[in-house]
């Protein structure tokens, strides 16, 4: 059969030869291209969402959807965009096939040119951070309610884990960090982050967590509430008196399983499993055993003698542990002229 349309040619599809049926593709695209970027992070708003990764790549294939052929034709693929930033105009143009029993023709290029509109807008995630934003506050605190390099430490990592989740997830931030003389407290954008410290900081350390939530309004037609991680860390220093349960003991320090404390008197060392270790029955006295440093001018059997670096006291201690002493110094805890070793026996 020949051509309906050009008389020339043996007919392919519909009565028309191979030429004429590329009249016949109708191509469907945008009226306009439009892109929404937000001016402090760079995201796009890819239809109804705000993309931050990679948000050029997801915001062309979302316009390349746009764009739609009618059968028997297809579209193979796309070339870049060409921007005329002096018209605002965008040339963009798509390779179409045609499909027919299974045998393939093309492509052929379809060139068009679009007006093109760029728009700043600050995302809501954007806007989030730079306002007063958060779903929670990390309380963080220590045994006495003061400020120490312990609770610096942790306020640090939870700073850190929150920005290394912001990388994945915008919605991730830290809003506020207040340094008070009884502690830190870091407002979070996501509740998600503060339970994840919270539980982290519980299995990791010694300390007490109490979670707490108040409603703070209405989001997205639903009730919002805001939560608190009130963490309190047991963050004695090597040596504090203290007493359990009036009992006296050295502060030796502290594992995940629990804390290591040594009775001055018998010198018998125990360690209170955290689960058993109630934080109203431990009383810090505010004294102190300090460290001192000693080098070892002779040893023998189980028998070390130490002169003190500064003052050039000379101690002799006793004990299994010293038997296989070998280094040339030692650092032992004073408390009421007695000697105590820093190691767990
Ligand atoms: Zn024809
Ligand atoms: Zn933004």
């Amino acid at each position: 059969m020949i051509c309906v349309k050009c008389g020339l040619k043996e007919a392919i599809s519909g009565g028309l030869c191979e030429e004429c049926i590329w009249e016949t593709v109708e191509l469907k695209k945008p009226s306009v291209v439009s892109k929404t970027v937000c001016p402090k992070c760079g995201s796009m708003m890819v239809g109804n969402y705000w993309a931050h990764r990679e948000p050029e790549d997801a915001w062309v294939k979302h316009l390349q959807k746009e764009f739609s052929v009618n059968e028997p034709f297809e579209i193979d693929s796309y070339s870049g965009l060409t921007f005329n930033n002096i018209e605002d105009r965008v040339t963009i143009s798509v390779f179409i096939k045609l499909l027919l029993d299974g045998k393939e023709y093309g492509p052929r290029e379809y060139t068009d040119e679009f007006d093109y509109r760029r728009n700043f807008i600050s995302c809501p995630t954007c806007n989030k951070v730079t306002g007063s934003y958060y779903e929670a506050k990390v309380q963080i605190r220590g045994f006495s309610e003061k400020m120490s390099p312990e609770l610096e430490v942790l306020a640090k990592n939870l700073v850190s884990m929150v920005e290394k989740h912001h990388e994945r997830d915008p919605n991730s931030f830290v809003s506020r960090v207040d340094n008070m003389k009884e502690g830190i407290d870091v407002y979070l954008g996501k509740k998600k982050d503060g339970d994840t410290f919270a539980h982290d900081t519980v299995a990791k350390s010694v300390c007490q967590l109490v979670v707490s939530n108040s409603l703070a309004g209405i989001k997205d037609g639903k009730q919002f509430f805001r939560f608190t991680y009130r963490i309190r860390v047991l963050d004695l220093r090597e040596g504090a008196i203290i007493y359990i349960d009036k009992e006296k003991y050295i502060y030796l320090g502290k594992t995940s399983s629990g804390v290591w404390v040594r009775s001055p008197g018998s010198r018998e060392d125990k360690l209170i499993r955290k689960g058993s270790l109630e934080f109203d029955r431990i009383k810090d006295t505010g004294e102190q055993a300090e460290l001192e440093k000693f080098l070892v001018i002779n040893r023998g059997g189980d028998e070390l003698t130490l002169m003190n670096e500064k003052n050039f006291e000379q101690v002799i201690v006793k004990g299994n542990r010293y038997k296989d002493y070998t280094e040339d110094t030692i650092e032992l805890l004073r408390y009421e002229d007695q000697f105590y070793d820093r190691k767990v026996a």
